[in-house]
Parts: C-alpha cells; sequence; structure tokens
C-alpha cells in the first residue's frame, strides 16, 4: 500500500517533444486513479515515469514518503499489467505467474502459495497448466494481473489493459478490476483513453490534453462541473452539445433560438453581457418540451434509451432520451434544455 506524490513531472523526449507539462497529484493510499484523454495526450508517458521505464526529464516522485524519482523500476515496488499482457508464451499459466519470484529467488514454498492464493482470486485455478495460447483474451489478462498481484507490490500500474478485448469481455473485466481493488485495497494509477472506463473504476480521475492536466475530480465532478470545454466534450457520451450564444440581458441569443437565463444564471453572466460565450448542454438534458425547434434526422434506439439526432438551424445536436421514442426523419419537434452549462468563449474555462 502506498501514497504517492507527483510534483512538477515533466518529460521532453530526445526529439524534443514535451510529452507531459508540471504534472502535480497527491494519490492516496489504496486510491484508484485513471488517467484519461484522447491518443497522444501524455498518460502513458505519466505511467512510464511513474514506472521507470521512461527517466523524468524534471519534477519528483515521491513514493511513502521517499524520493524515488531517480530510481530503478526494480527498486520501485510497482508492478506493472500492460495493454498486450506480454505473457511468455512457451511457460505455463503457473510459470507466468511464478516467473518474477522465481527471478528473485524467492522460496519455492512461498511462491507456490501466492500463485494459488492470486490464481483463485482470478478464477484461474483450473487454467495453471495451459499454455497462454490456450487461454481467452479476457483469461490473458487476468494471468496477466496474476504476475502483478503475486508481487504484492505497493503500487498498481495498468497501461490500457482492457483495449485488446471485445465490449462485453471489456465490460466484465472492469467489474472485475473493481472488485480486485476492492480485496487488495491497493493504489492503483490506471491509463485509458475510454471515459467510460474512466467513470466507472476511478476514485479520481485525471483528465489529460496535449501533455497538460485539464481536471482532477472525482467522476461525478467531472461529469457535472467540467473545469473546460476539453474535459465537457471528453467525458460523457455522446458528447455535450455546444452552441455559440451572446448574453443578451436575462436571455442567451443565436441565430437559431433564445434561452431565457434563471435570475441565478442572469447574475452568474452579469460580466458577459454583450459577449459570446459558449453553451454546454449534455443530450440528456435535451427535453421535449419548449421553444427551440429541432429538426430530426435519425432515431437511434439503444433498448434503455433513444439517442435522437438532428440540427438546431445548422447546428448538429444529439437528445437522449429515457424511453423508446421512435422519431422519423424530417420530423420537427420543439425541445428545451433542463441543465445547462457555461464556458468562456476565450479561456475556454468554465464559468461559475
Ligand atoms: P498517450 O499515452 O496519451 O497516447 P503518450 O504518452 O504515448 O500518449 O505520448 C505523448 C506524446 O509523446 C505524443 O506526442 C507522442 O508522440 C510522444 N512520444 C511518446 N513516446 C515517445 C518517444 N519514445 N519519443 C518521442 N516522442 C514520444
Amino acid at each position: 500500500m502506498a501514497e504517492l506524490k507527483l510534483q512538477h513531472l515533466e518529460k521532453v523526449y530526445d526529439n524534443k517533444v514535451k510529452a507531459v507539462h508540471d504534472f502535480n497529484i497527491d494519490i492516496k493510499d489504496g486510491e484508484f486513479i485513471v488517467l484519461v484523454g484522447p491518443s497522444g495526450c501524455g498518460k502513458s508517458t505519466t505511467l512510464r515515469m511513474v514506472a521507470g521505464l521512461e527517466d523524468i526529464t524534471s519534477g519528483r516522485l515521491i513514493i511513502d514518503g521517499k524520493d524515488v524519482t531517480r530510481m530503478p523500476p526494480k527498486d520501485r515496488d510497482e508492478a506493472m499489467v500492460f495493454q498486450n499482457y506480454a505473457l511468455y508464451g512457451h511457460m505455463t499459466v503457473y510459470e507466468n505467474m511464478a516467473f518474477s519470484l522465481m527471478l528473485r529467488k524467492v522460496d519455492k514454498n512461498i511462491i507456490h502459495q501466492k500463485v494459488m492464493a492470486a490464481a483463485e482470486i482470478l478464477g484461474l485455478t483450473s487454467q495453471l497448466n495451459k499454455k497462454p495460447k490456450q487461454l481467452s483474451g479476457g483469461q490473458r489478462q487476468r494471468v496477466a494481473m496474476g504476475r502483478a498481484i503475486v508481487r504484492n507490490p505497493k503500487v498498481f500500474l495498468f497501461d490500457e489493459p482492457l483495449s485488446n478485448l471485445d465490449a462485453k469481455l471489456r465490460g466484465a473485466m472492469r467489474r472485475e478490476i473493481l472488485l480486485l481493488h476492492k480485496r487488495l485495497k491497493a493504489t492503483i494509477i490506471y491509463v485509458t483513453h475510454d471515459q467510460t472506463e474512466a467513470l466507472t473504476l476511478a476514485d479520481r480521475i485525471v483528465c489529460m490534453s496535449m501533455g497538460h492536466v485539464q481536471q482532477i475530480g472525482t467522476p461525478l465532478e467531472l461529469y457535472d462541473t467540467p473545469a473546460n470545454l476539453f474535459v465537457a466534450s471528453f467525458i460523457g457520451l455522446p458528447p455535450m452539445n455546444l452552441f455559440d450564444v451572446t448574453v443578451d440581458g436575462d436571455k442567451l441569443v443565436c441565430e437559431d433560438f433564445t434561452y431565457q437565463l434563471t435570475g441565478e444564471q442572469h447574475a452568474l453572466l452579469a460580466d458577459y453581457d454583450g459577449k459570446e460565450i459558449v453553451l454546454g448542454v449534455r443530450p440528456e438534458n435535451v427535453v421535449e418540451n419548449g421553444t427551440i425547434q429541432f429538426n430530426i434526422t435519425n432515431n437511434e434506439n439503444l433498448g434503455q434509451n433513444t439517442l435522437v439526432h438532428g440540427h438546431i438551424g445548422k447546428k448538429k445536436v444529439v437528445a437522449k432520451l429515457h424511453y423508446w421514442a421512435t422519431y422519423k426523419f424530417g420530423d420537427q419537434i420543439n425541445i428545451g434544455f433542463d441543465r445547462v452549462h457555461f464556458f468562456d468563449k476565450e479561456t475556454t474555462n468554465a464559468i461559475r
């Protein structure tokens, strides 16, 4: 178990690419932290710096009060689980799990106990004599986790562990990882580009873009109060609808509609009177009564809800309705918004 402090971590690669800018977080013992963002935003680089697989260009990494910034990976007491499993094909499941302990010359009986305990936790007891190629993708990923568990590390580092699995298995493995976290009470740093994984797994999410941390917070904080336009569009599926509007007294206006502000919203936007801002509306906050004309193009029934796609003026908009709707191409309805977000157009930051 461990507490980590990442202080002003930066990474500049040899080709001068600055992959990570001033990354700061204090991670509590047993916390599940998910780094999320689009491909190339610097999340793997950050994880690899924590693992010691990449040199830290500047800043400090502290684990349980000890500065490990320049410490080699093997001395950091961390275990990493990779996307491609990195299993040894010629070894059995048992040997794959036992290998790192054998290298460390751990006593054979202790290795046996640890492998059997990990296999039990992961439901691999009946697979121990098989080779990786005889296993399903989900089982291979479990072996990769087993290899980490037997080492009883202070910190587990997961690098996109589920991206090679199909959607159904990803969901199942996500729940297993959560149970594992509860059981091991381990500190976990987990990298993914998938906002659903971030929302479902994390105690706290770190959302990144282009090497910069955009927001750190609980899943609900990032969903409910995104710090800026980037987080607002990245977290939530389908993404938030965004409109350029002008503040005109107690209304927001644009070519295609007028939005009446509440007294509280009016006060919040007092400094923006006459200026353009961005209005954000999550698809689930579009309601089927109001004064805004919505021209429907598609009705996607997903079972438990319906995504209704269309346009307000020229602007594409998606609504998420919580029932089996049956709109058709060409239908016109009037909609409203039951919850909205405001963003400063210049800084892109949320206006609160
Ligand atoms: P992510 O994990 O979010 O997809 P990465 O951390 O892998 O992003 O990459 C962040 C940035 O650093 C990208 O611009 C990527 O091209 C660059 N990068 C990653 N690894 C290297 C490397 N070994 N040498 C140079 N640039 C790299």
